[in-house]
């Protein structure tokens, strides 16, 4: 350990978002206090909304959606640029608050915030596209023609892992699409997944009523779901908390995109690079300690360089360093909270008593996980069946390219997949037949970009996407207009 929890210190978040919180009430309710994963230290304190909150939120929402629906395209975009610049702008000080908040090493946040800010930049091109065509009809007197319009209010639920991201992919292609928002960050981050937001869309000049953000849990999460104003409910978060969102959404017939857990697989075929697939596979499942829905949970090695695979991700699992993740010579933070560290914790120990083998981890100080690595991982065991959300890689063996594939797709999530292999298109035959919404050759599943459909099969989702022309789907809904110079009229009765 390179410190222990009494010797850290963390900067303090002072800057521009200072004069915002102080008056920032994010709800009527109760106060609940957080405290920063890091250093246990209290850090926020503030009132989580109400249900009467929730209401108010949306029903504003919903009376200035049509006016922001009428703005000129140019006009939006140009508030998207300028949030973008904003928040360039403050950049450091959103860090330092993620940072914070989360527990996060510098480059975690430094990746989270470039694809924070590229969500914005691809959502501010938006306004700019097409947004219908003209469609043939039978009738050559008139018109007709399909468009996208917005869908009104969209309720966005985000978890803490990356706050950032997680929030900026719902609300500025929401926004730029002519829609309104009230978010809900996770209570863990109040400010980075949260106060942020409204802060720069407010000094970007987003008209009043467009963004709310109201603070809390599971029962504020759904009243944004079940609310009258609220028309698309965006939710990113576990797959049983995904589930009860999709139950609620369903019974009122409410239009739900569900972005949920993972246990992605990192196939190592016999002829990859070794180097780089060790490398990538301990990147993929211990940075930011695992806490990612794209980490690898599933390590799938040829039985012919498994041991060196093995003795590669044990070196690199040796020598991360854990501690104060403020710290330059730091690579990796604490669990999130008490809750994640023993869940993690399990996991690994009843793969232990299951017959896993504990390779090196499998300890922890205080919420500091060390890297651990597993093998003789059976395909009964918590640690191959579970997301596990720690930095924990479980390794199994395969001798052919079938047997990997139907190692890799035994799973009932389906986020990410990646294969390692000098041979291009074996590694492409092999991946392509991965069930996950994401795969990489030569890659590892950590992977993003504001260009493409995000998103997972099985109960990794439901099909929907974030991203790229994906967003159209998400935040618009298609309307079909006719139009005729002649009224027509109709012989009717017959
Ligand atoms: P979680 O499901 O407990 O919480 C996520 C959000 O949902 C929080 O804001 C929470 O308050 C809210 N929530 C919880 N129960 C709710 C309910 N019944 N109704 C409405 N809202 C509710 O998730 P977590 O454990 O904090 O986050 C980690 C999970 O999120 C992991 O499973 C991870 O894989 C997943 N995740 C998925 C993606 C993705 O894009 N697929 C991205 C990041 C995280």
């Amino acid at each position: 350990m390179a410190a222990t929890a009494r010797e850290m210190t963390s900067p303090a978040a002072a800057g521009w978002l200072d004069p915002f919180l102080e008056t920032w009430r994010p709800g009527t309710g109760e106060p609940h206090e957080i405290r920063e994963p890091a250093t246990g230290r209290p850090l926020l304190n503030l009132p989580h909304a109400t249900p009467d909150d929730v209401a108010r939120a949306a029903a504003t929402a919903g009376a200035a959606q049509p006016a922001w629906a009428e703005v000129t395209y140019a006009d939006r975009a140009a508030i998207l640029r300028r949030a973008a610049e904003i928040y360039e702008a403050h950049r450091p000080e959103f860090g330092t608050w993620t940072q914070r908040e989360t527990g996060a090493h510098r480059n975690k946040v430094f990746h989270e915030q470039n694809f924070a800010v590229a969500e914005i930049h691809a959502a501010a091109t938006m306004p700019y596209q097409p947004y219908g065509s003209l469609v043939p009809t039978v009738q050559r007197e008139r018109m007709s023609m399909v468009r996208r319009i917005p869908v009104g209010v969209v309720g966005a639920i985000t978890p803490w892992n990356s706050p950032s991201v997680l929030g900026m992919r719902v609300v500025a292609p929401a926004l730029a699409l002519g829609n309104a928002v009230v978010l809900k960050p996770d209570p863990q981050t109040p400010v980075s997944g949260g106060a942020m937001f409204e802060a720069v869309f407010r000094e970007a000049g987003l008209p009043d009523g467009l963004l709310h953000v109201v603070l809390g849990g599971a029962e504020v999460g759904e009243a944004i779901v079940t609310d009258p104003n609220v028309n698309v409910v965006s939710f990113t978060g576990s797959t049983a908390a995904g589930r009860r969102v999709g139950e609620l959404a369903g019974r009122l017939l409410k239009k739900v995109s569900l972005e949920l857990g993972g246990n992605n697989a990192l196939v190592v075929l016999d002829d990859a690079d070794l180097d780089a697939a060790a490398s990538a596979g301990a990147y993929a499942s211990f940075q930011f300690q695992g806490q990612v829905c794209f980490a690898t949970g599933r390590h799938i090695v040829h039985r012919s360089i498994a041991g060196d695979y093995v003795d590669a991700l044990v070196e690199r699992a040796k020598r991360l360093r854990l501690g104060d993740p403020y710290r330059a010579d730091v690579d990796l933070g604490p669990i999130v909270n008490e809750k994640q560290l023993a869940r993690v914790d399990g996991i690994v120990r009843r793969s232990v008593d299951g017959g896993a083998r504990l390779v090196v981890g499998g300890t922890h100080d205080g919420l500091f996980y060390r890297p651990t690595v597993l093998t003789d991982v059976t395909r009964e065991l918590p640690a191959w069946t579970d997301e596990i959300f720690g930095p924990v890689a479980p390794v199994v063996v395969f001798e052919t390219d079938e047997e990997a594939l139907a190692l890799a797709n035994d799973t009932e999530y389906g986020l990410a997949g990646a294969v390692y292999s000098r041979s291009i298109s074996r590694g492409l035959a092999l991946a392509q037949r991965i069930r996950a919404g994401m795969v990489h050759v030569n890659d590892q599943t950590v992977n993003d970009e504001a260009t493409i459909p995000f998103g997972g099969m099985g109960s990794s989702g439901n099909g929907t996407r974030f991203g790229g022309a994906a967003n159209w789907d998400e935040f618009t809904q298609w309307q079909w207009v006719t139009v005729r110079d002649e009224p027509k009229s109709f012989p009717f009765p017959y």
